[in-house]
């Protein structure tokens, strides 16, 4: 395998996945561990920080999609970066296997601990089509897309004849009724709506979304009266919203929708966009290692982060956020640990550090204690719910919470303030409609300018002139009879 001598000898603490977790970690023992002659390393596939929670406001296109990242390079400033994925780890030789992000061989890397933080990945099924339809909305890039596909599908619908292909076009579907695609649902729907005022091409009752959601309810964060308002909300704009209903096929784009649980055909429509929001699941990169890994596929940790399995605690290795089973002393899961969310990864990421820096000095480690302060979500402009320490919100103050909450819990200061004029100039000026085109191949005009033309062949010989003439005629004759 490859050796990299760029990469520092010191003794490393290797930091696996640089999202709340990871990127918290790296930042609170970046500069102690430089200090004791050590180095904090932080391997990711990306260069930076995606901050989950507004990717749905990217994709309605209230905050511009470079905000809601944050670099490594400007913030982990003594951190040694390498972007590319963990693909295993031993912790028996304290070391891990390196694939470079850009396609290079795969190295070791060896440290002396290990804080594991790869989060989770959306959690799909064996569905016929979902593969070739679907979208996810798990990443920046898919939220960039998403947008510019339901602008651009808007735009050619306009411009469609075929009233089939029009239908197709406007309709989007979203699979999942949790938090994420409730705020995706709400947020394009009301982007969707704001564009079609500018295009009279199109109706605003020719827009169809469609929420499908498995349960008989949606967002089991909040209470079960709010959970109703915001269906009651969702549908009084147009939304349909299927409970107890999965999607069965999605084939050449046709939606097969069932009900559940006697599995007969609910519906069956065509749609362009078809978005899949429904659950995610640790990063199944935990099961290429040593380390003890529960029935739900998380690395086991006690309530310190440390990984510890039925032997005891692994010395060295830690892990924390949606990868890993914390377990939750105040209720939680059925199972007894945490929520995946970034209340709990962010507020986790903080007590690992100041453990793993304490156990270098064996000095006694602190269990991990937080009791869920709620859960804030926004529905487009001036939209929301909410339920913080008890006190349920909706409308217009749940949506402020929201905005207020978010804009706090944005990594770095730099970036809040990005943030916040995003919000702030959309709140002035309205929403930014402008879509970008042709993303997946922007070389392509250049190309076609650069490509040598072939040459135009010879032209034929002249007519004679005197050919010409009872055209000519016969033109003038036919403009005449038109006046
Ligand atoms: C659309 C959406 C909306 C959400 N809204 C909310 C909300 O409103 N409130 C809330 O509390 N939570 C919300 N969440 C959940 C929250 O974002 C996650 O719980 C949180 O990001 C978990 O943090 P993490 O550090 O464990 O994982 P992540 O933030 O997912 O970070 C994992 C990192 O690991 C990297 N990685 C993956 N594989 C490898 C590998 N093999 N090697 C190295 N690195 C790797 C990834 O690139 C990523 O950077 C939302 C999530 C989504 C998708």
């Amino acid at each position: 395998m490859a050796l990299i001598p760029t990469l520092s000898n010191r003794p490393r603490v290797l930091v696996v996945g640089g999202g709340y977790v990871g990127l918290y970690t790296a930042f609170n023992l970046q500069k102690k561990i430089a200090k004791s002659g050590g180095i904090v390393t932080l391997v990711d596939p990306l260069p930076y920080m995606t901050y989950q929670p507004f990717l749905p406001e990217v994709a309605g296109g209230n905050i511009e999609a470079r905000h809601a990242v944050v670099s490594y390079r400007r913030h982990l400033k003594e951190t040694e970066l390498i972007q590319g994925s963990v693909t295993s780890i031993d912790h028996g030789n304290r070391t891990a296997v390196i694939a470079p992000a850009d396609g290079g061989d795969n190295f070791e890397l060896t440290y002396h601990d290990v804080v594991v933080a790869a989060g989770a990945i959306t959690r799909t099924f064996p569905i016929k089509g979902l593969a070739e339809t679907g979208i996810g909305l798990k990443t920046i890039e898919e939220a960039v897309a998403l947008r510019n596909q339901v602008l651009s599908l808007i735009e050619e619908a306009s411009t469609e004849t075929d009233p089939a292909k029009r239908k197709r076009a406007l309709t989007f579907v979203v699979v999942g009724g949790g938090f994420a695609g409730i705020e995706t649902i709400a947020e394009l729907e009301d982007m969707a709506r704001d564009a079609v005022k500018l295009n009279h091409r199109v109706d605003q009752s020719e827009l169809r979304f469609v929420l499908v959601e498995a349960m008989g309810r949606i967002m089991p964060e909040v209470t079960e009266s709010q959970a109703l308002w915001v269906v009651e909300h969702l549908r009084s704009r147009g939304v349909e919203v299927l409970l107890n209903t999965s999607l069965d096929n999605a084939e050449n784009k046709n939606i097969k929708l069932i009900n559940l649980p006697d599995k007969s055909v609910a519906q069956e429509f065509d749609a362009e966009t078809l978005i899949w929001t429904a659950g995610v699941m640790a990063n199944p990169m935990v099961r290429s290692t040593d380390f003890p890994i529960e029935p739900r596929g998380r690395v086991s940790v006690n309530v310190n982060l440390q990984v510890s399995g039925e032997f005891g605690v692994i010395e060295n290795a830690w892990a924390a956020g949606d990868v890993a089973a914390v377990p939750d002393v105040t209720g939680g899961l059925p199972d007894g640990t945490c929520v995946p969310n970034a209340q709990h990864a962010l507020r986790q990421s903080k007590r690992l550090a100041k453990n793993l820096w304490a156990s270098r000095f064996n000095k006694p480690l602190k269990g991990y204690k937080h009791k869920n302060l709620g859960a804030v979500a926004g529905f487009g402009q001036w939209k929301g719910v909410a339920k913080i320490m008890g006190i349920q919100l909706k409308g217009a103050p749940a949506w402020l919470a929201h905005r207020g909450y978010h804009g706090l819990a944005m990594p770095t200061m730099e970036r809040k303030i990005r943030v916040l004029t995003d919000w702030f100039v959309t709140m002035i000026t309205g929403r930014d409609l402008a879509q970008l085109e042709n993303l997946q191949a922007p070389r392509s005009t250049f190309v076609s300018a650069a490509t040598p033309k072939p040459k135009p062949a010879a032209a034929a010989p002249a007519e004679p002139a005197k050919a010409a003439e009872p055209a000519k005629a016969e033109s003038k004759e036919k403009a005449a009879a038109s006046k």
